[in-house]
Order: structure tokens, then C-alpha cells, then sequence
């Protein structure tokens, strides 16, 4: 892990009429770390991602990722400046095959690379299949033919294919089985190596403790703390998530 940055959160807030969901945010996340977010349901953390990952569009604030300023207005745009997503729900779509899903928006990436036409774009899909392990799973087939599970691996693999600089994975362990866990995890641990950034958010406060370096805590969409997971015991981490003593009263 480096103690260089990767993104700085500048001021960032999103308001949905009278909810605030996301309240002047500011912290920084490093190169090569796993950085989680925690915070009581509704306390802003996909709010918070999904407009790093073009999503919802930003109220006020800024992203700044190496020193360079992003405005993404979707999906494919935050994929181009190296920033992709596992979202909360269900990130692929029905009545495509496995292969388009994962190559959805990034056709010109596989023109360059070569890649022409479906037989084409099937066999590269089932190669990226293969590589993550996931060989059960074939690129031609219906997406609809999957589990929730299995299409969480899916955009396990069309999150990271081309090594973006930051994966956000959105409460992605909660939808998976032990054995996906571990999948996630390998690949988490692969994605951390080559250099690159996690913003992980999960509700499991040992996963969290075990999986991150750092976590940033959020409450009612206002920015907390940024703390070394290393320090902290899951009481301390309750704590800060609720903003008092869990005497249990
Ligand atoms: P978390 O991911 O931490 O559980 P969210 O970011 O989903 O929290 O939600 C933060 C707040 O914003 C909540 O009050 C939630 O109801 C509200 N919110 C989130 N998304 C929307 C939306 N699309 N429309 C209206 N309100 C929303
Ligand atoms: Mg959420």
C-alpha cells in the first residue's frame, strides 16, 4: 500500500428534494488500498459511489482521480477515466447475452483490440470467463439463464477486465455465497496488487476489518472519520457509525 493519492472527495453533495444524502463529503483514497465505506443503512455510501461511477449526476463538488478533475455523466464514461462499479441491485441486463453484458459500451475497446464480430467477441469472453475462473459460465449464453449469484460474477469480470484504477464494489459479499466471497476476495486481492484502488462497502464488520486498510465511516450522508483498520475493533467501528456508546439502551 502507498500513501499516494489515487481520488480526493472534494466537498461532494447530492440531495434528493429534501433529503441530503450526501452532505459535503471530503476525504482522500491512496493507490494499491482497499478502502471501505461503512455507514448505517442510508447514510450515503452508494449515494456517494454511484456519483463517482456516473450514475447520478453531482450536486456540487469534485472528484479529483491522479490529480485530474472527472465529470462522468454515465457508466461508460467513469469506465474511460479508469473508474468502474459492482452496483448495489443488479448491474447486468436481461435479454442480452453473457459476452454483451460484459462488453456493453466498450465496443470501440475490442474494434482496437481486434475483435469484429460476435464469434469473435464470444471467444474473448469465455477466455476472460476462463482466466477468473469462472469457465461454468459461457459467453454466448442468455444472461437471463443465471443466477443473481452467478450475474454478480459476471460483473465481477466486466468491473475488471481491463484493470480500471478504482473497482467500487457496492454490498456485493451480501448477494454471494461463501465460495463467491472467496472470489471476490482472490480477485480484490489480484486488482490491489497490480496498483489499483477498491472503495469497498459491505455491512460485515469483521469482512470489513479483515479486507480493508482503511475505512472512511459516513453518518446521515456527512463525512466522519477516515480510519487504519488495523486500530480498530468492531465496537469502535459500531461506535463511529452511530455517533454514541452502544450501551444497548
Ligand atoms: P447507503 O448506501 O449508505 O445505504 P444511500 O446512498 O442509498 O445510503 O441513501 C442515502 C439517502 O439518500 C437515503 O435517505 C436514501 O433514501 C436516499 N436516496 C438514495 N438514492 C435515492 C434516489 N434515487 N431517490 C431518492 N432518494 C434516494
Ligand atoms: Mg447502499
Amino acid at each position: 500500500m502507498s500513501n499516494e493519492v489515487r481520488l480526493q472527495v472534494k466537498n461532494v453533495c447530492k440531495s434528493f428534494g429534501i433529503t441530503k444524502a450526501v452532505q459535503n463529503v471530503s476525504f482522500n483514497i491512496n493507490k494499491g488500498e482497499v478502502h471501505a465505506l461503512i455507514g448505517e443503512n442510508g447514510s450515503g455510501k452508494s449515494t456517494l459511489t454511484n456519483m463517482l461511477t456516473g450514475i447520478y449526476p453531482i450536486d456540487s463538488g469534485t472528484f479529483i482521480l491522479d490529480g485530474k478533475e472527472i465529470h462522468p455523466k454515465n457508466q461508460v464514461e467513469a469506465n474511460n477515466e479508469g473508474v468502474s462499479i459492482i452496483v448495489q441491485e443488479l448491474g447486468t441486463l436481461s435479454g442480452l447475452t453473457v459476452a454483451e453484458n460484459i462488453f456493453l459500451g466498450h465496443e470501440d475497446r475490442f474494434v482496437k483490440a481486434g475483435i469484429k464480430n460476435t464469434n469473435a467477441m464470444n471467444k474473448e469472453a469465455d477466455a476472460l470467463l476462463k482466466k477468473y475462473g469462472f469457465e461454468r459460465i459461457k459467453a454466448a449464453h442468455m444472461i437471463d439463464e443465471y443466477n443473481f449469484e452467478d450475474r454478480k460474477l459476471i460483473e465481477i469480470v466486466k468491473a475488471t477486465y481491463f484493470s480500471p484504477k478504482i473497482v467500487v464494489i457496492d454490498e456485493t459479499t451480501t448477494a454471494l455465497s461463501q465460495e463467491g466471497r472467496e472470489e471476490l476476495y482472490k480477485h480484490m486481492e489480484r486488482i490491489r496488487k497490480e496498483g489499483n484502488t477498491i472503495i469497498f462497502i459491505s455491512h460485515d464488520l469483521p469482512e470489513i476489518l479483515e479486507k480493508s486498510d482503511t475505512i472512511t465511516v459516513l453518518r446521515d450522508g456527512v463525512y466522519i472519520d477516515t480510519v487504519k483498520s488495523k486500530d480498530m475493533t468492531e465496537d469502535d467501528l459500531k461506535k463511529l457509525m452511530v455517533g454514541r456508546e452502544m450501551t444497548g439502551k
